[in-house]
């Protein structure tokens, strides 16, 4: 079952340091589009990067199935497909990829310091944070309860497990709808539990969403809890038109509840250096990739509250790795 990815959960007190550590000119957190492409960049910048992966490489891509608008593929996509191809262009150049997660940074000196998986200390000129968002949850103990016992937040993960089954995909962007298709062709039938009376997807998707047959749209229908049995998740129980006139608790009968209610940026362990939204996602000077601390520059899903694509992703890695090899010319002049 999908195990759901979150950096933030990740323990940042301090680590266990084992005397393992290493100096590196450019160290590049994570392994999404923009990632791999500040990769590509800076290898070929000679900035000899080294990138780790995270616990999830190739990042959120690698859980969406057909991607149809990344520019040079006519005939679309799939994400994994895509990640693989942006590792193998980032490794020819010569970067170094390594299994591990970013646990623990410290940017008070002029030398920025990142603990790799609580262990390895790696000391680097230039950090380069790509490391995306995670998905969110509702919250509700039954998604603990029934963790890995029909919960997920990736129906490409874990859509397989339901095939001819009944399933609740929650949300009403574009991840829900393009989940709920995706769940319409393995299962018997999706509901999509939708909070308000439209749905937030682009008109595209949410026709597309609507005119799915097996597809059953609850409007205006939230999740109280679910039901099951040894921690198998059997059923749901919404309360439909919550809190106004009619509002009454209605139960389906279902084998998955999907999650799909956007995401939320992986800075946590960044945080006390640098700064974030309300919600998160790193603040960086408008037009450029920097960060408030000289050498560290953040790209992707972790700084992009608002366009959040691949293609914007990759193209602001590109920005990260210019501004890195910038910044890297002037230090040494
Ligand atoms: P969004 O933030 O766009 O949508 C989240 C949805 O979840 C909204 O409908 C929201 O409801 C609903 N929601 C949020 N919290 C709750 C809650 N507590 N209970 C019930 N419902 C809730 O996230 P997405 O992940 O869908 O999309 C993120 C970005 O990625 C968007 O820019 C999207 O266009 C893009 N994307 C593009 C795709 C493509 O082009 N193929 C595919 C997938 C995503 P409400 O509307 O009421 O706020």
């Amino acid at each position: 079952m999908f195990k759901p990815l979150d950096i933030n959960e990740s323990n940042n007190s301090q680590p266990v340091v084992s005397g393992d550590s290493e100096k590196v000119k450019c160290l590049i957190i994570g392994s999404g589009p923009a990632g791999y492409t500040a990769a590509i960049y800076a290898a070929r910048a000679n900035l000899s990067p080294v990138m780790y992966e995270g616990l999830q490489p190739g990042g959120q891509l690698t859980t969406t199935t057909e991607v149809e608008n990344f520019p040079g593929y006519p005939e679309g996509v799939t994400g994994p497909v895509m990640m693989e191809d942006l590792k193998a262009q980032a490794a020819r150049f010569g970067t170094d990829i390594r299994w591990g997660m970013a646990t623990k940074a410290d940017f008070s000196g002029e030398v920025h310091k990142v603990w790799i998986d609580d262990s390895k200390l790696i000391e680097a000129e230039i950090v380069i944070i790509a490391t995306g968002a995670t998905a969110k949850y509702l919250g509700l103990e039954d998604e603990k309860k029934y963790a890995g016992g029909g919960v997920s937040a990736c129906a490409t993960c874990d859509g397989f497990f339901y095939r001819g089954k009944d399933v609740a995909v929650v949300g009403g962007g574009d991840t829900a709808a393009e989940e709920a298709m995706y769940l319409a062709g393995l299962c018997r039938k999706v509901y999509l539990i939708v909070r308000r009376d439209e749905l937030r997807a682009s008109k595209v998707m949410a026709d597309r969403a609507k005119k799915t047959a097996n597809i059953e749209i609850l409007w205006k229908h939230q999740t109280k809890g679910l039901l099951g049995d040894n921690g198998v998740v059997e059923g749901a129980v919404l309360i439909k038109n919550q809190g106004e006139a009619g509002e009454e608790e209605v139960k389906i009968k279902i084998d998955g509840f999907f999650l799909a209610i956007g995401h939320k940026p992986n800075s946590d362990i960044f945080k006390e250096y640098i700064d974030t939204d309300e919600v998160g996602y790193i603040k960086t000077i408008p037009g450029t990739s920097k960060t408030k601390v000289p050498g560290v520059f953040a790209c992707g899903d972790v700084q992009d509250s608002h366009y959040r694509q691949a293609v914007t992703a990759a193209g602001s890695g590109c920005m990260a790795a210019i501004d890195a090899e910038r910044y890297l010319s002037e230090k040494h002049l």
